[in-house]
């Protein structure tokens, strides 16, 4: 019996050890960089559909992030207005429009009186594209990305991409020295970008777009994923807070797209349909494969960003059937970007981050009817107010404008009847706070002179640049907005706006949660420490203590010991 042991043992012994080079051992070990980083940010995801939708979900997609990542559960926006241009703005460049300028997604130009886009350039044009559409750049924006940096720490080795259907949203992650950024066009069906990054669409971006990749999905109905009495987590279909497309005569599913794109807006329908997302996924991974990112010696940076999510919700609100199954959707479209990009530079090289622009609120007609404070301002009406106000009491209206819930005083006039802005502002500021749901109002003299540090005071003064923003500042009462009854909209500095996803995932990072209070500012300041290159130049976050396997990088101060 011993004989035949120890015989069993040497065989196997010997069996091992010829087998020994084939046999893998342990999982391979993260490098000191990872090969490739996926920045995601799905627009208009609140931090609860996460678990509202959890059982739907499949375990390749959002779960894997949750169960293998490290899940920020209390991150939030520390500015207003919560809106998409200064929300990428803020993930990318570690700080608030304060800081980098975008104060919005569109404003009112001080400078020469007009409505400027937020990735408005005058000095560039389309590529792929003769629409005024292509004519973008992110000049807008005052400080440098953490995918700047990631550059210039690389000597321009690390390649940086930006996609997404929006632009700001390409655009403005992929920071001013990206090697390219792609939004979706409607008037082409495709991809394209502008001459701020290149003279001429890369061959593989033109085949793409030449197989009419948005028409192929609009040629199919949107039916839900599953069938639609499993849809329990939102209310009825039918229902009267949605959005009803021409030639629909209720918003009911299925939605026959291939007889509604023609009459709502042409092949840019696919921006409000699931579908969206999967284009985004399907250009995101040509542009992996292509642009051979992950495989080069520098690490390599693709900032994705899903649209459909924000236009779904502005139509049909978060309780809505179509944004529940825009969610299952979006985890089947996550978890196969996930899958391929694992394949591709291995599973130990990537690291993915996923958060959100902003989130929303319930749709405020609905919150009516449960015996909720909320409802809806008129803003037309509350400017047209004023002005007729300031007409009675200055003899000249003496304001320009009235957007983002912001005054902007006619300077000229001012001067013309030698005001001083401060007593002028004051009288609006007095004004405006006697309106209903108006729930504070603060000028631009007190955000310039004082220092807030809690509340929404605190959150408007983060979203408030001297040069760029109004003159007297106006927050609403929660639950209120100026919108259709129809739909939602976000911006506000309350809980249901500012409340995001924050995961982190792959490359380093151990699984886990906390629910410690992080700022959207943190991401960009987290990137910079992991990589240990510098912060964007105007970062203002800090840092998040993410659990990480071990210290990958090389410490200075072990290095200065050894000699
Ligand atoms: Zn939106």
């Amino acid at each position: 019996m011993k004989k035949y042991s120890l015989f069993s043992f040497l065989l196997v012994s010997a069996l091992c050890l010829q087998a020994q080079p084939k046999t893998p051992a342990a999982p391979a070990k993260p490098g000191t960089k990872p090969k490739l980083i996926v920045g995601i940010v799905v627009d208009q995801m609140r931090y609860d559909y996460i678990y509202r939708f959890w059982d739907k979900f499949g375990s390749d997609g959002f779960k894997k992030l949750v169960n293998q990542g490290y899940f920020c559960k209390n991150t939030n926006y520390n500015y207003v207005p919560t809106y998409t241009g200064p929300g990428h703005a803020s993930v990318y460049t570690g700080t608030t429009p304060a800081v980098h300028g975008i104060i919005a997604n569109d404003w009112y130009d001080k400078t020469n009186g007009k409505t400027m886009y937020c990735v408005d350039d005058n000095t560039v044009i389309g590529v792929g594209t003769t629409a005024k559409e292509g004519k973008r750049s992110p000049k807008n924006m005052l400080t440098t990305t953490i995918t700047d940096e990631l550059r210039i720490s690389s000597n321009m080795r690390s390649k940086v991409i930006g996609v997404a259907l929006k632009d700001r949203s390409a655009i403005l992650p992929a920071g001013h020295t990206a090697n390219a950024a792609y939004w979706f066009d409607g008037s082409v069906g495709g991809f394209i970008t502008s001459t701020f990054y290149m003279k001429e669409l890369p061959a593989y971006v033109q085949n793409f777009n030449k197989k009419d990749p948005a028409r192929k999905y609009l040629s199919q109905p949107w039916n839900t994923l599953l069938p639609i009495d499993q849809y329990t987590e939102s209310v009825a279909d039918d229902n009267k807070y949605e959005f009803v497309a021409k030639g629909e005569s209720k918003p009911t599913f299925p939605h026959d797209l291939p007889n509604l794109y023609e009459k709502n807006g042409g092949l840019g329908m696919i921006r409000s349909t699931p579908f969206g997302n999967s284009l985004t996924k399907d250009f995101a991974i040509e542009i992996i494969k292509n642009e051979n990112m992950g495989k080069g010696s520098a690490t390599d940076f693709l900032a994705v960003s899903f649209s459909s999510p924000d236009y779904i919700g502005h139509l049909y609100g978060p309780n809505s059937v179509e944004q529940e199954d825009d969610y299952l959707r979006l985890d089947k479209d996550l978890a196969e970007l996930i899958q391929f990009v694992e394949a591709q530079v291995g599973k130990e090289n990537v690291l993915i981050f996923l958060t959100a622009d902003h989130a929303a609120p319930e749709v405020p007609a609905y919150l009516m009817d449960l015996k909720i404070p909320a409802g809806y301002l008129n803003e037309d009406k509350l400017f047209t107010d004023l002005k007729k106000y300031m007409a009675a009491n200055y003899g000249d209206s003496l304001v320009l404008s009235y957007s983002n819930q912001q005054v902007f005083l006619d300077p000229a006039a001012m001067e013309r009847k030698k005001l001083m802005p401060q007593q002028v502002q004051d009288d609006i500021v007095n004004f405006i706070m006697k309106q209903d749901h108006v729930s504070e109002v603060v000028s631009a003299t007190t955000m310039n002179n004082a220092q807030f540090t809690e509340g929404a005071r605190y959150l408007m003064q983060k979203g408030f640049n001297a040069k760029r923003s109004g003159d007297v500042l106006v927050n609403y009462e929660p639950g209120y907005v100026d919108y259709p009854h129809y739909g939602t909209t976000h911006g506000s500095p309350y809980s249901y706006d500012t409340h995001v996803p924050l995961l982190f995932y792959g490359w380093n990072v151990k699984r886990g949660s906390t629910t410690e209070q992080v700022y959207i500012t943190d991401i960009a300041a987290t990137l910079a420490m992991m990589l240990n290159i510098q912060f964007p130049n105007g970062c203002t976050g800090t840092p998040i203590k993410l659990p990480t396997h071990q210290n990958l990088m090389p410490r200075g101060e072990e290095t200065g010991s050894k000699k």
